[in-house]
């Protein structure tokens, strides 16, 4: 009958027309709705356990304004614990050091990473003037490597030339010093993917992180995969460390539970959103954005 999360919880305290404080009863049939809303957006269980606690804590007892119903004082307080959830707005990509500043990719074939890589040096090289330097570490995948440079040429930032037999580690070094040399501002290294999370991966990533000491590790996850998205932020933030994460596919239908997940399990700040195929289809995350996707 109710369409969206917002218009579910309207109907749910229209029925409220006394005024004063909101009780327990009111707040408790407001979050079932609410826990009904994350789940359907793919929000990870414990995430909507904590979160619904959070808009207890902060609604029950709540004096309602004057100025609004009930049922917008309940929105609002959801749409504020959203917001804050999802963290900071703008957060950019850092190159606050000395240059060059290696710069990370990781994660799962197929999430966009390649992509992402370039879309990121495009922007760095044409919003704030950096020179930008791009490797492919994907030793098992030529065409990868090949990617990664079509990419380049298509956006005009360099690519280190490919050299065969080389490890990974070895191309990583072999990258920084290529950009001391050429007195590039940022290097960025897009590390090879797998299928699923595995072992050898995570040690190879691991390796590249220790020999190069990147000033942003960036994970890139798929915003359609929801719950697998956050499982693999999880795993290579406790691997790996990330500094950040990157959201592609924020193009499709997803409702944004990936984005509230990963945020809240490993807290650490979404930086940047993919929102379609094409190399400037590129955007800063707006958590506003995706609170409203989230509730409607
Ligand atoms: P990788 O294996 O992680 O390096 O993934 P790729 O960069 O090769 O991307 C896999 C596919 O996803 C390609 O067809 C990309 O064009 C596509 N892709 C990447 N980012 C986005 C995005 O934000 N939105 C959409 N719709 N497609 C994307």
């Amino acid at each position: 009958m109710f369409g969206t999360l917002s218009d579910r919880l309207s109907g749910i305290l229209s029925g409220l027309t006394r005024r004063g404080s909101l009780t327990e009863e009111d707040v408790n049939a407001a979050l079932r709705e609410v826990r009904r809303a994350l789940l359907e957006a793919d929000v990870a269980l414990e995430v909507v356990r904590s979160f619904t606690d959070k808009v207890r804590e902060r609604a029950v007892g709540a004096e309602v304004l004057k100025s609004v119903t009930p049922g917008q004082q309940v929105i609002k307080i959801v749409n504020d614990v959203l917001i804050e959830t999802l963290g900071g707005e703008g957060e950019g990509i850092n190159f606050d050091a000395v240059p060059p500043v290696p710069v990370l990719m990781v994660g799962l074939q197929g999430s966009g990473k390649t992509t992402s890589t370039a879309k990121i040096a495009k922007r760095l090289t044409e919003r704030h003037k950096k020179k930008v330097l791009m490797a492919s570490l994907d030793t098992r995948r030529p065409a990868a490597m090949e990617q990664l440079a079509i990419l380049g040429s298509q956006v005009g930032v360099q690519t280190l030339p490919i050299v065969a037999g080389q490890s990974a580690v070895q191309i990583a070094r072999r990258a920084v010093e290529a950009a001391r040399l050429g007195g590039f501002d940022v290097v960025m290294l897009d590390t090879a993917g797998r299928v699923t999370l595995d072992d050898t991966l995570m040690a190879e990533v691991a390796e590249v992180k220790a020999a190069t000491s990147p000033h942003e590790v960036l994970l890139v996850a798929d915003a359609l995969t929801g719950q697998d998205a956050v499982n693999t932020a999880r795993a290579f933030d406790a691997r790996v460390g990330l500094t950040g994460i990157v959201l592609t596919r924020m193009d499709g239908d997803s409702r944004g539970g990936a984005a509230l997940s990963m945020r809240a399990v490993t807290g650490k700040p979404i930086k940047l959103v993919g929102i379609g195929e094409k190399v400037d289809e590129l955007d800063e995350f707006h958590p506003s954005r995706v609170a409203n996707r989230i509730l409607g």
